[in-house]
């Protein structure tokens, strides 16, 4: 695997898709054990841009009927997160008195995924659970609970399946680190 340069950075190769597809095969048994079987379908919410492709591919992975509802939200600007999550594009459906399955991409502060849970209740959601492909343990201090976490991975900013460094970056299909310069 090959370097990327997007805008100013140069990112190096840090996660392979293979390994991203076993963790969610992984992550993907669990929620269908949690689901199988439940009366009413659960509504899986996608947060977007970042969680497209986690989406997508979790989904394919789901053996249970279940509806899909998206969401757009902003922390980050540039590789820094601002501390204040923005709604961009509310909810495309409705969540009232359904269980829902929210799909990050990443938790970092935990900002967006404390308001995404808000966000859901104010909307009458039965129940929400969460399912994140990406955890950085380091920084992450807030009291929701994670149900569902791919991997954890060190506090560094990656890009690539989904996730972008100013909107560039999403398409690749292995995540990359910002290359610091220095050798493993
Ligand atoms: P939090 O609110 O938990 O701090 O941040 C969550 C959001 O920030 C994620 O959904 C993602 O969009 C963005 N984010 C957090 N860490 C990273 C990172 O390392 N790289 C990229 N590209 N985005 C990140």
């Amino acid at each position: 695997m090959e370097k990327i340069t997007l805008h100013d950075k140069t990112f190096k190769p840090f996660i392979p898709y293979e390994k991203i597809s076993a963790a969610i095969d992984a992550v993907a048994e669990k929620i269908n054990k949690d689901f199988e079987g439940s009366e009413e379908a659960p509504v899986l919410l996608c947060v977007l841009n970042g969680s497209i492709l986690f989406t997508a591919e979790l989904m394919k992975r789901l053996t249970f009927n279940c509806e899909l509802v998206s969401m757009k939200l902003s922390s980050y600007v540039g590789t820094q997160s601002t501390g204040a999550v923005r709604q961009i594009m509310g909810l495309s459906g409705s969540v009232t008195g359904k269980s829902v399955i929210i799909i990050e991409d990443i938790v970092d502060t935990g900002n967006t995924i404390v308001d995404l849970m808000n966000i859901v209740k104010a909307y009458g959601a039965k129940e929400a659970k969460v399912c994140t492909m990406l955890l950085k343990p380091e920084v992450y201090k807030k009291d929701v609970k994670l149900d569902y976490v791919g991997m954890e991975i060190p506090n560094a900013f990656i890009v690539g399946f989904g996730l972008d460094y100013d909107e560039l970056g999403r398409n690749y299909k292995d995540i990359y680190v910002i290359d610091d310069g220095k050798e493993e």
